[in-house]
C-alpha cells in the first residue's frame, strides 16, 4: 500500500474544484494545471499549487499528456486524478501516467481500452452475463453488410460511432431510404470527432429510460453497487437533470441491475470507480448500453443518498486499500436530483453563452443543499471548453422533498451576464409528469412541443384581441364560427404587423 501525498488535477471548472476539495480532507497537496484562458480560473485558486500548460485550446493544453506528466513529476506528485472529460478515457494517457512511475487514479488502461470500443465492450459485457441491447457487436464492414444486418434487426434503429461518446455521433434510422445517406454522412463525422470512421447499428429502444449504476472495486477483487441513477431528463442525447432512486424501477429490478453489474465488473477484472449505464424500456426490461470508466458527472447525488465520498474511494483504492464497507453497508437515504447549470440559452436551442459573469448569487444555506461550482463572481466562462459551469444538488427525506428544495435552491441562485439553464430546470421542475416521475429520454423535446403550443394560443388569443380592439367591436362580440375565429386572428395579426412598422 502506498500513501499518496500530492496529485496533479488534468481537468478543470468545477469537477477539478471538486476533487481538490476531498484531497485537502486527506490532507493531499493538490496541483492544478491551467491554459491561457483559466489563468484566473477557480480552480487554479483553490489548489495549492497550479502550473500553466499552453494556450487555450484544450488540444494544446488539457489534452497534452507530455506537459502534464512533465508538471507531476517535477512538482513531485505520485499521482493523477483527470476528473471526467479530456483525457479520463484516454488509456494512452492512463499508460503514460503509470509508465512514469505515477499512480492513475482510476482504472487500468486496459480496462479504459476495452469500454472505449462500443462494440467490443457490447461484446464483453455479454459474454459477462449483461443482456445488451440487440445489435452488432462489430462494426460494419460495407453497405451490403449494413443492410443485411440493418434487415434483421428490423427499425427503428440507432447508427453509432463505436469510438463515439458526449452523445455525438448517433443518428435515429427510422426506414431503409434513410439508410445509407445518414451512414455516408456517420462516417466522416466520427472521422472527425473521434478519429475512427467504424459505424455500427443497434435497435432502437423506444419510449426508453437511462438508469445506469455506480461500482466501486478494490484490487482484492471486492466489489459494490452504490445504487442507480436516472439520467432521462436529455437534450441532445446529453443528460441535464439526474435523480437518485429512479422513480420508473422498483426494489426487485434495482437489485437485479445493481447484482448483474458487479457480477459482471468481476468477471471483466476491473478496478477502481466505475458506471454501467443500461437503457431500460417501457416493460422495464434492461439492456448493458456502455460503461464509463471514470467519476460521472452527476456522481454527487449517489453521494448524498450514501454519504460516501466517491473520490476518496478512487484514491484510496488508487492506494491499495481494501474497499472499507461491503455491500449491505450500503443503505441509500431519501432522494436526490442534480440539475446541471450550462452557460447555454435553453431559449436559443441550448447554444452556449459563455460571456463575463457580472454577477453571481450561489444558492448557498439551508438543509439538503450542494453546489459544486467552477466559476465566482467576475469570471469570464472561456469558449474553449464544456459550458458546464456548476452543479445545484439537493436532497431530501423523499422525492417530492428533494424536488420542492431544488426549486426552492433554484429560486435563489442568480447569474447575470450570461445565459444558463436555470430558468428551464424551473420549468421542468413544475411539469406534472416531471412531479409525478413520469417520464422517459424523450421528456424534453415534449416539454418543448408542448410550450411553443402555448405560445402559439397566447399569439392567437393576441391577434383576437387586437382584431376586436381596432375594428371596435363589443367585448361580447362571438365569433360565430372556426372560420370567423381565423378571419379575426388572421386581421389581428395583420393589424399587430402595421403597428411594429
Ligand atoms: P454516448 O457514449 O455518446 O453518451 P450512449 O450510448 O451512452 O452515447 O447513449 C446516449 C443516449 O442516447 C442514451 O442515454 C439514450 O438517451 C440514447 N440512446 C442510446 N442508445 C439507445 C438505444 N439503443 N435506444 C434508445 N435510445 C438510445
Amino acid at each position: 500500500m502506498m500513501k499518496i501525498k500530492k496529485v496533479l488535477v488534468a481537468n478543470r471548472g468545477e469537477i477539478a474544484v471538486r476533487i481538490m476539495r476531498t484531497l485537502r480532507e486527506m490532507d493531499i497537496k493538490s496541483v492544478a494545471v491551467y491554459s491561457e484562458a483559466d489563468r484566473k480560473a477557480l480552480h487554479v485558486r483553490f489548489a495549492d499549487e497550479a502550473y500553466p500548460i499552453g494556450s487555450s485550446p484544450s488540444s494544446e493544453s488539457y489534452l497534452r499528456i507530455d506537459k502534464l506528466i512533465d508538471v507531476a513529476k517535477k512538482s513531485g506528485c505520485d499521482a493523477i486524478h483527470p476528473g471526467y472529460g479530456f483525457l479520463a478515457e484516454n488509456s494512452e494517457f492512463a499508460k503514460a501516467v503509470r509508465n512514469s512511475e505515477l499512480i492513475f487514479i482510476g482504472p487500468d488502461h486496459k480496462s479504459i481500452e476495452l469500454m472505449g470500443s462500443k462494440t467490443e465492450s457490447r461484446k464483453a459485457m455479454e459474454e459477462a452475463g449483461l443482456p445488451v441491447v440487440p445489435g452488432l457487436k462489430k462494426p460494419v464492414r460495407d453497405e451490403d453488410e449494413l443492410l443485411k444486418f440493418a434487415m434483421e434487426i428490423g427499425y427503428p434503429l440507432l447508427l453509432k460511432a463505436d469510438l463515439g461518446g458526449g452523445g455525438k455521433g448517433m443518428r435515429l434510422i427510422k426506414n431503409e431510404e434513410e439508410l445509407i445517406p445518414s451512414y455516408k454522412l456517420a462516417g466522416s463525422e466520427a472521422l472527425s470527432s473521434f478519429g475512427n470512421p467504424s459505424i455500427y447499428i443497434e435497435k432502437y429502444i423506444e419510449e426508453p429510460h437511462h438508469i445506469e449504476i455506480q461500482i466501486l472495486m478494490d484490487e482484492y477483487g471486492n466489489a459494490v453497487y452504490l445504487g442507480e441513477r436516472e439520467c432521462s431528463i436529455q437534450r441532445r442525447y446529453q443528460k441535464v437533470v439526474e435523480e437518485t432512486p429512479s422513480p420508473f424501477i422498483d426494489d426487485a429490478i434495482r437489485r437485479k441491475m445493481g447484482e448483474m453489474a458487479v457480477s459482471a465488473i468481476k468477471k471483466v477484472g476491473y478496478l477502481n470507480a466505475g458506471t454501467i449505464e443500461f437503457i431500460v424500456d417501457k416493460d422495464k426490461n434492461f439492456y448493458f448500453l456502455e460503461m464509463n470508466t471514470r467519476l460521472q458527472v452527476e456522481h454527487p447525488i449517489t453521494e448524498m443518498v450514501t454519504g460516501i465520498d466517491l473520490v476518496r474511494c478512487q484514491i484510496e483504492i488508487a492506494e491499495g486499500s481494501p474497499l472499507p464497507f461491503s455491500q449491505e453497508d450500503i443503505k441509500p437515504r431519501g432522494s436526490a436530483i442534480e440539475c446541471r447549470i450550462y452557460a447555454e440559452d435553453p431559449d436559443n436551442d441550448f447554444a452556449p453563452c459563455p460571456g463575463k459573469i457580472l454577477r453571481l448569487q450561489n444558492p448557498e444555506g439551508g438543509i439538503g443543499v450542494r453546489i459544486d461550482s467552477g466559476v465566482y463572481e467576475g469570471f469570464e466562462v472561456p469558449i474553449f471548453y464544456d459550458p458546464l459551469i456548476a452543479k445545484l444538488v439537493t436532497w431530501g427525506r423523499d422525492r417530492l422533498e428533494a424536488i420542492n428544495r431544488m426549486r426552492r435552491a433554484l429560486l435563489e441562485y442568480h447569474i447575470v451576464g450570461i445565459k444558463t439553464t436555470i430558468p428551464f430546470f424551473l420549468r421542468v421542475l413544475q411539469h406534472p409528469d416531471f412531479i409525478k416521475g413520469n417520464y422517459n429520454t424523450h421528456f424534453i423535446e415534449r416539454l418543448e412541443r408542448e410550450e411553443k403550443k402555448l405560445d402559439e394560443t397566447v399569439e392567437d388569443l393576441s391577434a383576437v384581441v387586437t382584431y376586436l380592439k381596432m375594428e371596435e367591436k363589443s367585448k361580447n362580440s362571438i365569433p360565430q364560427n372556426k372560420k370567423e375565429i381565423n378571419r379575426w386572428k388572421m386581421m389581428g395579426l395583420w393589424y399587430n404587423f402595421l403597428n411594429r412598422l
